[in-house]
Parts: structure tokens; C-alpha cells; sequence
């Protein structure tokens, strides 16, 4: 059992008494002891036994231990949604005074926890551009102890180069964390290039259809752990219903993503050809500035394209009204095609002068292409444009 599809489907929980073909869902807040010292040695971690839903659970476990496989790291911990993963993580590996150098595009809550959150802790974040990123040891102090990334990054779609990024952790000795939620596992597997540890929102092309919200961490066993232990003390675990239903998704994971990507490309492709598009960001054409990295590190190129409209924040607004089956969500990732214009929505509060510096112009439009047919999603773009 060695291939991607092959264990996102057969791993399993082993069955119960009654031989069930397909995973029942086990809604139980605490598992019961034989006696004393079954109780005794599960409590010590002699045996590998469930003991209460915070701590582990058979549904949470499963989905854990296909993300483990997938991503091919050596544990992992599932949290109740993406951001609980991200913040959990840097709760467990940072001390106060420490220092973290990311990426300047980051999803907006991480965005949050940095310049927001851990400056009460003093810890400082330092961010690099995607375009200057060969220079991206002049940030490094003594204290930095977190290099992090998102690739492809939100909503510009730049694409960072790992395995430049993984030499550069390890000759600075610093815990290198990849946020993988826009490739997922299927895609780009950031540990092969030197990620200690990958977090994910499960709630986007994991569950892939709008239902659940969930987030996983995997990566190095002695760093899973120390998060791991955290996590039992403070409560952001997945719900066993969660895990139930995300399980599933895994099982079509490569497959769904497969068509996502295949839409994408064609949607992008369709996108450079019509005139009011005067940009189009998609990491697997050929005029994005990083394509030789993305087809280095990506199997393929994701299910986001990234467009600038003619007509700045009102081009954008108009697209937006003119959308007919496209849905207007801030999510992503979902079966169903989705459609944002972020300057004049999430980063509305920005000044053009902010909104440029993280690559998000007056005009650009995120369109996460879902499994509809590609050319009824097409359709609905090119009368919108025109
Ligand atoms: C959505 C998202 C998150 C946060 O995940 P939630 O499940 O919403 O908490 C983190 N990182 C990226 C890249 C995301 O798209």
C-alpha cells in the first residue's frame, strides 16, 4: 500500500464487531478501562489506547494518519479548524523574545496572530517579499526561530521556491513550517524539501465541498509531539463528525483535485485570451514569473487563478454584480466555483499604496474554480467580462 490514492482510501480504523465495510462514526467523549491496570498503563502511554475525544478519538485518528501518509510525515494532530492548527503551532515552538521571518502574503488571520497577538508576548515578526526572497537571510537575527511560508500564496498566487527555503532553514537551524493548504498534499509535499512541520486548513480542497471546517499539523515526531501535548491541555481538537467527514473527503482527494487543477488551466487559458482581462496569475502558464519553480515542486497548479480586470475597484465591483452562477463566498476550494474581488472586500480598510505592497491591486479578482462543468464556469466569466 505505498500509492497516494491507494492509502487515502485503505487506511483505515480497524473494524468493530460488527465487520462495517466503510468507517462508522464514533460519537463518544471518553473510552472505558478492563481495570486498574489497563487504566494505569494507558494513562503512562505504555499501551496506544484512546482515553478521552481531547486527546484522540478513532475518526480523528484515521483522518490523522492518512494526512501523515500523504504528506510523508512521521506524526500529526488534527484541530478543530485551520487557524487552531497555525496558532497552536507557534504557541507550542515559540518562547517569548523569539523571532519569526515569513513570507509578507500570509492568510489574513495568520497575518493577525503576527503583527496583533505575539507582539504581547514580544515575539516579532519580520516579513520578505515574494520577489526578494533569494535575499531572505539579511532578515535572520539570533532570535529568529520560526521560517515561514504559503505556496502558492493568497490572492497574488506567487509561488515560493522550497527547496531553496529548506536549505536556508537548515543552515540557520530554524524550524521551518510550510502552510500547504492551497496545493494540499496531492500537489506539493513540502517535508521531501525540508519542512519540519506542515499545517493545513482542512477546511478548503480537503473537504473540498463546503461543509466542515477542520485543520491538521504534521511533520517532525518530537515537535508533533510538544504540539500534541499543548493541544491536550488547551481544546482546539477536531470533533470526532469532522473527522468523520473529512476521512471520506481524502478518500477523494486525488481524483477531485485532478479535475480542479484541469478547470483552473482552462479557465486561466480562457482569462489571457479576453480583453478586458489585462492579467492573469496562474502558476501553471507559462507567462507567471515562477513557472519553472511551480513545475518543479507541483504536480499541478491548483485550483485558484488570480486576474486583474480592466477598470480598477469598480471593474471589479461591476464583474462582481454581473456573475450570474458563480457564487460570491469568501470561501475556497469548494466544489462550487467562487468568485472575490479583495480590494474592495477583505481589504477594503487597505490604502492602495497597503493593498499594493501585498499584490493586491485595484482590479485583481480571485476565482477558486470548483468541478462544475468548465464550460458552463467559462460561460458565466466571459458574459460577466463582457
Ligand atoms: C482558510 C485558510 C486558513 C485558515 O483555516 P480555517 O479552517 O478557516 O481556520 C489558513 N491558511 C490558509 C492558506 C487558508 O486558506
Amino acid at each position: 500500500m505505498e500509492n497516494f490514492e491507494t492509502f487515502a482510501i485503505r487506511t483505515q480504523t480497524e473494524r468493530s464487531q460488527f465487520d462495517e465495510h466503510s468507517t462508522p462514526l464514533y460519537l463518544t467523549s471518553s473510552f472505558v478501562f478492563q481495570d486498574a491496570e489497563d487504566m494505569r498503563a494507558s494513562f503512562a502511554e505504555e499501551k496506544s489506547k484512546n482515553l478521552y475525544s481531547r486527546f484522540s478519538n478513532p475518526n480523528v485518528n484515521e483522518f490523522t494518519d492518512k494526512i501523515v501518509k500523504m504528506e510523508g510525515a512521521e506524526a500529526g494532530y488534527a484541530f478543530a479548524t485551520g487557524m487552531a492548527a497555525i496558532y497552536s503551532t507557534f504557541a507550542t515552538l515559540l518562547d517569548a523574545g523569539d523571532h519569526i521571518v515569513s513570507c509578507q502574503s500570509v492568510f489574513g488571520s495568520t497575518h493577525t496572530l503576527f503583527t496583533k497577538y505575539f507582539p504581547k508576548w514580544n515575539i516579532e515578526t519580520t516579513y520578505f517579499k515574494a520577489d526578494n526572497a533569494e535575499n531572505v537571510e539579511q532578515y535572520i537575527k539570533p532570535n529568529t526561530k520560526i521560517l515561514y511560508l504559503e505556496t502558492p500564496t493568497n490572492p497574488a498566487i506567487e509561488i515560493l521556491d522550497l527547496e531553496f527555503f529548506g536549505k536556508i532553514a537548515k543552515k540557520h537551524n530554524l524550524i521551518f513550517i510550510v502552510d500547504n493548504c492551497f496545493a494540499t498534499p496531492y500537489l506539493q509535499q513540502p517535508i521531501k524539501y525540508g519542512a519540519d512541520v506542515v499545517v493545513h486548513s482542512a477546511t478548503k480542497l480537503i473537504d473540498g465541498q463546503g461543509r466542515v471546517l477542520g485543520g491538521v499539523a504534521v511533520g517532525r515526531a518530537d515537535l508533533i509531539r510538544e504540539i500534541y501535548l499543548f493541544a491536550r491541555n488547551t481544546g482546539p481538537a477536531m470533533s470526532p463528525f469532522n473527522a468523520w467527514v473529512l476521512s471520506k473527503s481524502l478518500e477523494t482527494l486525488a481524483i477531485r483535485v485532478e479535475r480542479h487543477c484541469e478547470n483552473a488551466l482552462k479557465v486561466a487559458q480562457f482569462l489571457e485570451s479576453h480583453p478586458n482581462v489585462e492579467l492573469v496569475k496562474y502558476p501553471f502558464l507559462p507567462s507567471h514569473p515562477s513557472y519553472e519553480i511551480a513545475k518543479k515542486q507541483m504536480k499541478l497548479g491548483g485550483n485558484i487563478v488570480a486576474f486583474e480586470i480592466k477598470g480598477g475597484i469598480e471593474g471589479g465591483r461591476k464583474f462582481l454584480d454581473s456573475i450570474t452562477m458563480c457564487s460570491l463566498s469568501a470561501n475556497l476550494g469548494d466544489t462550487r466555483t467562487i468568485v472575490t474581488h479583495p480590494a474592495s472586500t477583505t481589504h477594503s480598510k487597505l490604502t492602495d499604496e497597503e493593498r499594493n505592497e501585498v499584490g493586491i491591486t485595484a482590479g485583481l479578482v480571485r476565482c477558486s474554480v470548483g468541478l462544475e462543468n468548465v464550460e458552463d464556469v467559462i460561460a458565466d466569466l466571459k458574459q460577466a467580462l463582457d
